[in-house]
């Protein structure tokens, strides 16, 4: 699950520049039929901003204990153990 967010996010964001690349172009085409665009560009932007959120609360987490990092000290507060290198 970890190896594949940052997969989602590349792809996610890809899929939003894309849905609202066409919508734009579409625009300047004066074609206002863009609903479909705009809301594939939404759930593209959606997933990439989930998928981000997890990243970041996946990276916080000390790998011993399950504990959110409170500090940017190489030791875990909670049970005391090194942090691996990120
Ligand atoms: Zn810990």
């Amino acid at each position: 699950m970890k190896k594949a967010l940052p997969w989602i996010m590349v792809i996610s964001i890809f899929g939003f520049v894309i849905a609202w690349g066409l919508m734009g172009m579409k625009l300047l085409n004066h074609d206002y039929l863009i609903t479909a665009e705009a809301y594939v560009g939404a759930a593209f932007l959606v997933i990439f901003c989930i998928s981000m959120l997890l990243y970041k609360a996946l990276q916080d987490k000390c790998p011993h204990c399950g504990k959110m990092r409170t500090s940017n000290t190489p030791f875990c507060p909670h049970c005391g153990k090194k942090y691996p290198k990120q």
